[in-house]
């Protein structure tokens, strides 16, 4: 596989502390570490006086007042979301209501309609105890309530200030709704889960889509920025050949899909059973709808049929055609 440069780990960064990473770019980090959050939800503040405030984070009372500590002495001018799972968006309501301040977004969270064979149940996590694996079910972790005030438009500089001025780059894949926001002044980029510094990203079908993700990694990776910034990890320097590992990662991930079919036909269990036996087993989940996704993309371009019905879906059996 292909070895992706993840950055140094970013344990040693405090919580609930402001940190500068640049001349305009703050973070503080919440405490809500996690198998898919990492050492927790990086919100990125960004400006010296007015300021916007990039995914406020989890609802969490000590980073509610870890970020009223480091806005003190600033007017927040705008609160912008890069897609509403529960660890990036639901703060994002109090720091409305406490600043005034608009929230920006692509859009809600798609109405997704979760067929029930394709949820996967609790109890099927037969091969570990995994205690908190209610955590990582894709309907609990939607902030449903989340409604932008402003909607933003792929490449549209949606807010200036007399420091700086933001961007927005659509990037769905890992959600339809996924903005990543570029800073102009620094050519940063704020990747949120689109890019993580010390993992890849989950693509959970319905709404993640493979197909759109690859396209999204390639818009990044086409911009040039000169520094990412993940929510999740810490910021990515080199951008350039972390990007190239990171595709190469999901290529080799849907060439060993194919071998695996070559060798007849299989379910996902299967597959990930053998592709991630290298990989801690409480990750098994996430890499089926993963996996799932990567089958839905090559059933799109005709490379696999499902030979148990019409449709990909979480249980089906897959073949080569
Ligand atoms: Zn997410």
């Amino acid at each position: 596989m292909a070895v992706i440069p993840f950055v140094p780990r970013i344990d040693d960064a405090p919580y609930a502390t402001s940190q500068q990473l640049s001349p305009l770019v703050r973070r503080v980090i919440a405490e809500n570490p996690s198998k898919f959050t990492y050492h927790g939800t990086g919100t990125y503040i960004i400006g010296t006086h007015d300021v916007v405030v990039i995914d406020p984070g989890p609802r969490l009372d000590s980073h509610r007042d870890a970020l009223q500590r480091a806005l003190d002495g600033c007017k927040v001018v705008g609160i912008v979301v890069t897609h509403c799972h529960a660890d990036h968006s639901p703060l994002s309501q109090w720091l409305k209501e406490s600043t005034g301040a608009p929230t920006f977004a692509l859009g809600p969270h798609a109405d997704v309609v979760f067929d029930a064979d394709d949820v996967e149940e609790d109890d099927e996590e037969d091969e570990v105890d995994d205690t908190d694996s209610q955590s990582d079910e894709p309907r609990e972790t939607i902030d449903v309530d989340f409604q932008p005030d402003v909607t933003v438009i792929d490449g549209e500089v949606f807010l200036t200030t007399d420091e700086f001025s933001l961007v927005a780059v659509a990037t769905p894949g890992h959600t339809s709704n996924h903005l990543c926001v570029a800073l102009q002044e620094e050519h940063a980029l704020f990747t949120g889960d689109h890019i993580m510094g010390w993992s890849t990203t989950v693509v959970s079908p319905p709404d993640g889509d493979m197909s759109e993700y690859m396209r999204s990694l390639q818009k990044v990776a086409d911009r040039g920025d000169a520094i990412l910034y993940p929510t999740h990890g810490g910021p990515i320097t080199e951008p350039g050949p972390f990007l190239s590992a990171y595709a190469d990662h999901r290529r080799e991930r849907e060439q060993q899909i194919l071998d695996q079919l070559a060798g007849g036909p299989k379910t996902i269990r299967d597959m990930v059973s053998v592709m991630y036996a290298d990989v801690d087993k409480k990750l098994h989940k996430p890499a089926r709808r993963s996996v799932w996704s990567h089958l839905i993309q090559l059933h799109r371009q005709g490379h696999v049929t499902v030979i148990d019905g019409d449709v990909p879906r979480r249980t089906s059996t897959y073949a080569a055609s």
